[in-house]
């Protein structure tokens, strides 16, 4: 078993925009754990931009392109610090994979990714992706990390996606505003209708929102590849997800659509 799971910001960070430590204690304790029990885990993390805010003690989100881009190189040495330091506590080693769309379009490239993918699946490490913001950020390149997770979990032949949220899933009416909304547990098919059901809406703190996760789902449904989008405000859920338990909502895995 194969997986590749995407943390966002709103995960990782609290409203503040500092690290909510607590937070990524747990979830890299359950990630660890869950490679432990033998599956193979991808990580996609964001946060590269909002630590770099922090370390710079910058006052907001620089909003031009160099400026994101300088945060992201500070933020992004102290993101994968973060992770080594948790994973290393239980013995997990890491390995930090910066990608642009230029290279996952060119084939060469994308070959030596999934070949390095697989090489650090055999090493028994824990590949963490995000985008190279430095050379690509919203507005050069993929832009958010939900299409690019889907994107990583077809390079790297996942048999799962699971997107970890700031919600518990897709509701069939936005929930911050219906308190009768009903979590759909299960999607067959990512249909206009399906996405109408999303909103524009995402939180403050990251680049997507639920179009841009079920934007997501098409591209790992299209591969087969099966999506969740769960809480990641309930790290422990993925315990009870590998065990076959339904969580969040599922997004069926269909070659043919
Ligand atoms: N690559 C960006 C970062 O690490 C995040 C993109 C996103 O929020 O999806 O800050």
């Amino acid at each position: 078993m194969r997986i590749v799971v995407k943390v966002g910001t709103s995960t990782l960070a609290h409203a503040t925009g500092q690290l909510n430590i607590r937070r990524i204690e747990r979830l890299c304790r359950v990630i660890a754990d869950v490679k432990n029990s033998g599956v193979e885990v991808v990580m996609v993390s964001s946060g590269a931009i909002g630590m770099g805010v922090g370390k710079l003690s910058l006052s907001q989100r620089p909003s031009d392109v160099p400026g994101k881009q300088a945060a992201s190189a500070v933020g992004q040495c102290e993101l994968m610090y973060v992770y080594d330091k948790e994973f290393e506590q239980y013995h997990h080693v890491v390995a930090q994979m910066l990608l642009t769309s230029y290279e996952i379009e060119n084939d060469d490239c994308r070959c030596n990714i999934e070949n390095t993918l697989q090489r650090l699946m055999d090493y028994r490490v824990l590949p963490i992706v995000n985008e190279n913001d430095t050379v690509a950020t919203e507005e050069l390149g993929i832009g958010e990390n939900d299409t690019l997770s889907a994107i990583v979990a077809t390079l790297a032949k996942a048999d799962l996606l699971v997107i970890l949220s700031d919600i518990d899933g897709l509701y069939d009416s936005d929930p911050h505003q219906n308190p009768q909304a009903k979590l759909i547990p299960l999607v067959r098919e990512i249909t206009p209708e399906i996405f109408a059901l999303a909103g524009g809406a995402g939180s403050k703190l990251g680049t997507g929102g639920m179009e841009t996760k079920l934007r997501a789902g098409l591209v790992a449904n299209r591969a087969g590849i099966p999506m969740v989008i769960m809480n990641g405000r309930q790290p422990e859920l993925l315990y009870d997800l590998m065990e076959g338990k339904p969580v969040g909502t599922r997004f069926e895995g269909r070659k043919d659509v």
